[in-house]
């Protein structure tokens, strides 16, 4: 790395074994930097979405010749052989000279040149916080081959996916600057004319990510289980007392993702001051320093949470975003409660406050869109976090919160380091919970179908109720109601979902809880009798809240 003109040079020796039932006979690579370039698809985008990203707006258009970024092959050969390529845009097309059997190994020699383009989005130099290299998306990256073929993605929603692989990597840049980032440092930097060289090793990755600035302090702090925590950050009087406390309250985010979704398996993860607001990357995160210390640890917990849902699990970013975004929320939440001890009533109010405002807009496109092709950016964080987060909360609520917290370390179990799609999570939720789930994923993901649930009468006559509701939404749900008599006393109602085959547990067991007879989807309306001799003074469906029903108004009826 040259820091007086930020361009670099890179050589890349890769072993690539083809893992799949197929014959290849092409691979791609990803080139990412080349989206910091005037007419770049990201660039473009930018500039005809009706909502841009405000950090990207026009500036990739106006960025100069020595501001933007590339990535610039000088060679490329397989076993030895020259290879015929092709740039397009952000992907590099390779033709083999050999196809690759399944179950054989080749080595790939890449050179290339490459300027750091100035900071726009996720990485670059000089970032608005003065962070000199954030270095993300910064090698050229073999694309992923799976059981659905290919995802040369172009790169313009900045979202990645990657493959699994052992990485050894050497940096050579001028010795003032001090690295941070992904692996395991081998050893002392060893100095050479002027420059450093900075020697990492990171085992089973599908990324290598690293930052530099010449004024980084560097601390450590021990995490759980022996794990050693790295902060890195600008040496500025301003935040240096938030960078301080943020450590501690690490350590504890990390405990509880290691208890509630599955140990950490690396042996470093380090926050590190630099890129453009937050972003998970292997063993480590970039996230932007100048904040409060509320905001400095909400950022930490949601990019600390993205090992698991993401990093760990590697799904498809840009395909299931709401997979790592609304999987990231919903954790991230449950941890700030935990490590702020501000238990809040319901800690996703505010997801299901954004979810229904969605649902409600007019704009609302299936959660199953890719990353990429949502209309307005708007929409797309809406459906990614919030959405994403309602998903799992309301699963909850469908299986039973014991279910569910046994569903995600039994998910995390099963498919970390295997690129986990949509339908192996809710096939763990199936086994787990004995239930049938297809439904609630498909109208949940692959529509915009909407739950509407409404109270339509309570007649009480002669010690007799008679309850009836009605199914205005066309997505299906089983209905807890909780009824509320005249003494005062409670008792819950719980009408199964036919479809579902079964029922959940009681999660309240100080509370008496009535199973009705099944409720078939196509049927609109249902009715039961109370038998209690009580007088019904109060009713309501689902008191836990946990259901995304987008009009509350006719789920609660009172004596008059
Ligand atoms: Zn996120």
């Amino acid at each position: 790395m040259d820091v007086s003109n930020w361009q670099y040079n890179g050589k890349q020796v890769l072993t690539y074994t083809n893992n799949s039932p197929d014959i290849l006979d092409r691979v791609f690579y990803h080139l990412y930097f080349n989206a910091f370039q005037p007419g770049s698809e990201m660039d473009v985008r930018s500039r005809t979405v009706a909502d841009p990203d405000q950090r990207v707006g026009d500036r990739i258009s106006k960025l100069t010749p020595s501001e933007m970024g590339y990535i610039k092959l000088l060679s490329l050969t397989q076993d030895g052989v020259i290879l015929n390529y092709e740039v397009v845009g952000t992907v590099l097309e390779v033709t083999l000279a050999r196809p690759i059997e399944p179950g054989e190994s080749t080595v790939f020699n890449m050179e290339w040149d490459a300027q750091v383009p100035v900071q726009v989005r996720r990485s670059g130099r000089n970032n608005a916080e003065g962070i000199a290299l954030s270095m993300t998306q910064w090698y050229p990256k073999l694309a992923e081959y799976d059981f659905q073929g290919w995802h040369a993605d172009p790169y313009i929603y900045r979202e990645f996916y990657g493959v699994w692989g052992d990485f050894d990597v050497k940096i050579s840049i001028d010795k003032k600057y001090t690295i941070g980032g992904t692996g395991y440092l081998q050893d002392e930097p060893k100095k050479k004319r002027g420059k450093k060289i900075w020697h990492f090793v990171a085992p089973n990755v599908h990324d290598f990510t690293w930052a530099a600035d010449p004024e980084y302090i560097h601390d450590t702090y021990p995490g759980p289980n022996g794990v050693t925590l790295n902060f890195y950050y600008k040496n500025d009087p301003d935040i240096i007392d938030n960078w301080k406390k943020l450590q501690p309250v690490t350590a504890d985010l990390m405990q509880f993702y290691n208890e509630n979704i599955g140990a950490y398996p690396y042996k470093q993860y380090s926050v590190i001051h630099g890129g453009d607001g937050g972003m998970e990357y292997a063993m480590c995160t970039l996230i932007t320093g100048g904040r409060k210390l509320e905001s400095l640890v909400g950022v930490t917990a949601h990019e600390l949470a993205h090992t698991w849902f993401q990093f760990l699990l590697a799904t498809h970013e840009g395909k299931h975003p709401w997979m790592d975004e609304g999987f990231a929320e919903y954790i991230g939440e449950l941890a700030m409660d935990e490590v702020t001890k501000k238990k809040r009533a319901n800690p996703f109010s505010g997801q299901y406050r954004g979810y229904r405002f969605l649902a409600t807009s007019g704009h609302e496109a299936p959660q199953g869109t890719h990353a990429d092709r949502f209309a307005t950016n708007r929409t797309s964080g809406l459906t990614a976090y919030h959405k994403g987060c309602v998903f799992i909360a309301q699963l909850g609520y469908v299986i039973g919160e014991g279910d569910l917290k046994k569903t995600i370390r039994q998910y995390f179990k099963e498919w970390s380091f295997k690129h986990p799609t949509p339908n192996d999570f809710i096939r763990v939720a199936e086994k787990v919970s004995d239930l049938e789930l297809d439904w609630y994923l498909m109208d949940w993901t692959q529509t915009t179908n909407t739950i509407d649930y409404k109270i339509i009468d309570v007649a009480q006559t002669n010690g007799a109720t008679t309850v009836s509701l009605e199914r205005i939404g066309l997505m299906p749900m089983p209905i807890d109601l909780l009824v509320t008599y005249d003494d005062g006393s409670e008792e819950l109602f719980y009408i199964p979902l036919q479809m579902m085959r079964g029922e959940k547990e009681n999660s309240d067991p100080n509370i008496k809880r009535t199973i009705l007879k099944d409720w078939a989807w196509a049927y609109p309306s249902y009715s039961f009798e109370i038998s209690e001799n009580k007088k019904v003074k109060k009713l309501m469906i689902d008191p836990s809240q946990l259901m995304a029903d987008i009009d509350l108004k006719n789920n609660i009826w009172h004596l008059e």
